[in-house]
């Protein structure tokens, strides 16, 4: 098992029987080295510096009906918000003063936020702080919404695929929705020119680790600058909500395979391992992430963006709770790096 390490390590590269092994395999030293090999592999390519994007959920309207996620449009138990373009820019306001370089607006597909009203925000948002990097992750949109996006000054964008395997896509998703599209949507940001993102939730319901080696030799091919994965949470008003959460080991062998298989990638310790463990977001650094993405919303909607139960959304998850987070880091020998931190910046 140490040799197909060594491997992933040197050639970035494994094959699905290989993969499938490493996943399966439930051996604590060899796990250790995993996990060694990928924080080594993080720090060759960028130091004990973790960057951090300022995240603006911008609006919990929905109009898909992801059997898991919180916000999904049947569910009537959620107070819905949008934010303002006002609101956003004193978000922005506020986080740039506290050393923010990143902003990353994220919501549901929200149709009364249309693709005028999203060109304008990020135009003013552009306008405003012209040396920071703008993230979108607003879901599907057309190609012509994505490129008009990325000439006012988008950079950025997250989309998660899910899960590559089409029959466990429509265990997830409602059947207007679909995998296909989603990958397309994919092809469409890398073609424009965004440092795009993808990733999973581990743990979703119905997931196999034949799936996951199916979305391992996904993201190997399809190279995205950032990759996001996170454990899946139940959340009391979905269809999911009696399914188990998504283990946290899992999530972190996953984490340090993408790290050896794309070194310069950016890989975010994400708020869902955070709201599973109190250290999560240290273990997620420890196994190979380095990008931590604090919450800038204004306070009184934090609790209505509640894609799952107990999301993490204070202390030292929040924005205004950065010296908390620093010293979290401080403790495990890392940094917060104040700058924007795009792929192959170091
Ligand atoms: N609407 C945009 C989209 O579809 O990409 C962005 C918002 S969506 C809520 C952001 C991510 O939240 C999804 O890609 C999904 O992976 C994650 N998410 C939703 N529900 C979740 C849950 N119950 N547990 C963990 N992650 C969840």
């Amino acid at each position: 098992m140490r040799k197909l390490i060594d491997k992933l390590s040197n050639a970035h590269t494994l094959t699905a029987e290989e993969y499938r092994s490493l996943l399966l395999c439930e051996d604590a030293v060899t796990n250790s080295y995993l996990q060694e090999k990928a924080q080594q592999t993080t720090i060759t390519r960028f130091g004990r510096n973790v960057f951090i994007r300022g995240l603006i959920e911008i609006s919990n309207r929905c109009r898909n009906n992801c059997l898991y996620c919180g916000i999904r449009k049947s569910n009537t138990m959620v107070s819905r918000y949008a934010l303002s373009r006002e609101t956003i820019l004193a978000c922005c306001r506020e986080g740039y003063a506290l050393g923010f370089r990143t902003f990353v607006l994220q919501g549901g597909e929200d149709l009364s936020q249309t693709d005028d009203w999203v060109e304008e925000t990020v135009r003013s948002i552009r306008r405003e702080f012209p040396d920071c990097a703008i993230t979108l992750s607003l879901g599907e949109k057309t190609k012509e919404a994505y490129q008009r996006f990325f000439d006012v000054g988008a950079n950025r964008y997250l989309l998660r695929h899910e899960t590559f395997n089409e029959t466990h896509y429509r265990v997830l998703h409602p059947s207007e929705m679909s995998r296909n599209h989603r990958l397309q949507c994919l092809e469409w940001l890398k073609e424009i020119g965004y440092q795009t993102g993808t990733g999973i939730m581990v743990g979703s319901p119905g997931q196999t680790i034949d799936h996951l080696v199916e979305d391992l030799l996904f993201i190997e091919r399809f190279r995205p600058e950032m990759i996001g994965i996170g454990p899946f949470i139940p959340h009391a008003d979905t269809p999911f909500a009696n399914e188990p959460a998504g283990s946290i080991d899992m999530t972190l062998k996953l984490l340090s395979i993408f790290r050896l298989m794309h070194p310069s990638a950016l890989i975010p310790s994400t708020t869902a391992l955070a709201s599973l463990s109190p250290d999560g977001r240290e273990q997620g650094i420890l196994a190979g992430a380095n990008v931590v993405m604090p919450n800038l919303s204004p306070s009184s909607v934090r609790e209505k963006y509640s894609l799952y139960n107990n999301k993490a959304a204070f202390g030292s998850e929040a924005a205004e709770g950065l010296k908390e987070l620093e010293k979290q880091l401080e403790r495990i020998g890392y940094t917060i790096s104040y700058l924007r931190g795009d792929y192959n910046y170091v």
